[in-house]
This record gives C-alpha cells, sequence and structure tokens, in this order.
C-alpha cells in the first residue's frame, strides 16, 4: 500500500516524504512544482500536475495501490493571499474539493491535511488550544479552515476520516543536510538571518518592535520540520488504529521573540548579523504559541529537536552548504 503525498516536493512535504520512506512507507508525490523542488523529492516516485486535474487524479489512483494522502498542495504565503485571494481561494479551496472528490470516487477513506496556527487568526489565549476561536485574520488561514471544514463534512457524508495538523513555524532542515528549505522569494525569519549571516542580504529588518512583548517583537513557537514530519506518520498510524478524525496543533510550546531569534542565529553562526527596526508586517499577531498536549496525548508525539538551537544548527548546516538552495 502507498501513501499519496501531493505537494511533496516542497519544504514540509518534502522532509515528510524523507521521513515515511526512513519508515518504510511507499511514497507516491504529486506536485506542480511551481513552488517545490525536484531535487526535493531524490529518487521518490512522482507525478508532475495539478489537483484540479481530474484524468491525473484518475491515473495516479487506478495505477497505484493508494491507501491514504497526506495533502499538503497548497498556497500559504499570508501577505500574498491578502494581495490574491482569488488565487488562494483557486488553489487551495477548489484543488483540495477536487482531491476530495477523486478520494471519495476512488474509494480512500484516509487524509492528513497540511493546516495552520493562521486558522485561529488573533488568539484569545496562550498556549492556543485546538477548541479556541477560529477567525482567520486573512485568506490563506481561511481557506485551510475551508478545507477542514469541508474535511469534517466530508467524514460525516463519505466515511472519509481526517486528522488537520495546525502548524506553528516550521523551521529547520533534514540533520544529515540531504534537503532544507528553499523558497523565492524568502519570507520566514530564520532562513532571512541566515542569509544575512552568509552576506546574502546586508541586514534582517525586524517588523515592529512596538508588541507588547517583553522586547517588543513579535514572539513564535518554532517547530522543526522533521519533527513536524515524524507527526504525519503518527496521524497515519492513528487513522489506522483508530478510524477516528481528529485536529492537532503542532509547536514546541515554547515562543521565541523575532530579537532572540537572531541573537541565536549570532551565536550558532559565529557571524555578525545586522539588523534595524522596520513597520509592523500587517496582520502579524503579537504572540502565537502552541498548545501540543492533545497531539502528545493522543498521536504519541514528541519532538525530538525541540530547542531553538539544535533547529537552527540543522538550519544553517543547509543554508551555509547550499547558499543558492536547490539547483532544480
Ligand atoms: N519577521 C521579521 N523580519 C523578517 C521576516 C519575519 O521580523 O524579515 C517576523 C515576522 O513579522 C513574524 C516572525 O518574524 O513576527 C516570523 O515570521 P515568519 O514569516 O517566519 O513566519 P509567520 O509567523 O508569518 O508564519
Amino acid at each position: 500500500m502507498a501513501v499519496l503525498v501531493t505537494g511533496g516536493a516542497g519544504y514540509i512535504g518534502s522532509h515528510t516524504v524523507l521521513h515515511l520512506k526512513a519508515q518504510g512507507e511507499e511514497v507516491i508525490v504529486l506536485d506542480n512544482l511551481e513552488k517545490g523542488h525536484r531535487d526535493a523529492l531524490l529518487d521518490t516516485t512522482f507525478y508532475k500536475g495539478d489537483l484540479r486535474d481530474d484524468l491525473l487524479l484518475d491515473e495516479i489512483f487506478n495505477t497505484n495501490n493508494i491507501d491514504a494522502v497526506i495533502h499538503f498542495a497548497a498556497n500559504s504565503l499570508v501577505g500574498e493571499s491578502v494581495e490574491k485571494p482569488l488565487e488562494y481561494y483557486e488553489n487551495n479551496v477548489i484543488g483540495s474539493h477536487h482531491l476530495i472528490k477523486k478520494m471519495v470516487e476512488h474509494g480512500i477513506n484516509k487524509i492528513v491535511f497540511s493546516s495552520t496556527a493562521a486558522t485561529y487568526g488573533n488568539p484569545t489565549r496562550v498556549p492556543i488550544q485546538e477548541e479556541d476561536p477560529t477567525i482567520p485574520t486573512n485568506p490563506y488561514g481561511d481557506t485551510k479552515l475551508a478545507i477542514e471544514k469541508l474535511l469534517q463534512w466530508a467524514d460525516g457524508a463519505y466515511g472519509l476520516k481526517s486528522v488537520c495538523l495546525r502548524y506553528f513555524n516550521a523551521a529547520g532542515a533534514d540533520p544529515e543536510g540531504r534537503i532544507g528549505e528553499d523558497h523565492t522569494p524568502e519570507s520566514h525569519l530564520i532562513p532571512i538571518v541566515l542569509q544575512a549571516a552568509l552576506g546574502q542580504r546586508d541586514n534582517v529588518s525586524i517588523f515592529g518592535d512596538d508588541y507588547p512583548t517583553e522586547d517588543g517583537t513579535c514572539i513564535r513557537d518554532y517547530i522543526h520540520v522533521l519533527d513536524l514530519a515524524a507527526a504525519h506518520y503518527l496521524a497515519l498510524r492513528k487513522l489506522n488504529n483508530t478510524r477516528k478524525s481528529g485536529i492537532y496543533n503542532l509547536g514546541n510550546g515554547t515562543g521565541f521573540s523575532v530579537k532572540q531569534v537572531i541573537d541565536t542565529c549570532r551565536r550558532v553562526t559565529e557571524k555578525t548579523i545586522a539588523s534595524k527596526t522596520a513597520p509592523r508586517r500587517a496582520g502579524d499577531p503579537a504572540v502565537l504559541i502552541a498548545s501540543s498536549s492533545k497531539a502528545r496525548a493522543e498521536l504519541g508525539w514528541i519532538p525530538k529537536y525541540p530547542t531553538l538551537e539544535e533547529i537552527i544548527t540543522h538550519a544553517w548546516n543547509w543554508h551555509s552548504k547550499h547558499p543558492d538552495g536547490y539547483n532544480d
């Protein structure tokens, strides 16, 4: 039996593929390579194409013995989603609709869905728990919430069982350095700071230093990408064992400010990294920290690389050896 991973050439997708294969799973990837990288797939069976291509989905489901789907394929930038909501609803919501429709048609009844902390919007408390209000402040979070809701209805109507994983801030890279993070343009904090350490940027802009936090900069919960990957495998196992749908936060439960992240990067890289204060970025909540006690209790998930030092060390290992990212 095989697992279909949509968006498996992307950052979190490719690390999940690596982890699944290390656990002995057979993996098939579908990716349109708009944002993903062929080189991130290593030697995985691969279909290039779009979720909305019904004929391609038929071919994939007819020719492979697929038992479950892990669904990453999506546009995932908050700022871009505010500028291009039509594109986000089209790719994320309509794309997922096609995938789910085809899963139902082909009798595939297990899906792990890549969701996000952006489904919560401005948190009413920290750490955030799964039952807290979900009022997204941008189209990206809204599209992910819409898909979660479709999955809940699809459980009742068609018996499609789902685990939705709400990630906090994914960071780091494969500790063995085989794959890592490569976005163009880069918008995430840790790779941007490491680009400054490599001399590819003059400095790092700190988006706002007047937030109601100890040092005035935003606090986030950074979680190692391989710990996220491991949670997907555990979610599949849970679906196999219990046939019960669920929603889980994935974070370390510890927050670090933008300034603390930059300082940790300085320590890990032993480089001078200049920073400057810039205006706040629209839509950024001051503090996002996960309660992951539900994932720990129900999935048996224990992060293997919980410290910011380890996360940044693995990211630095990748970026310093691949300063221009993937070749392809
Ligand atoms: N950030 C920053 N400068 C940058 C990029 C990000 O100050 O060049 C801040 C951003 O405002 C947020 C935190 O770093 O508070 C993490 O941002 P990132 O884009 O990595 O992840 P997000 O929290 O948006 O998922």
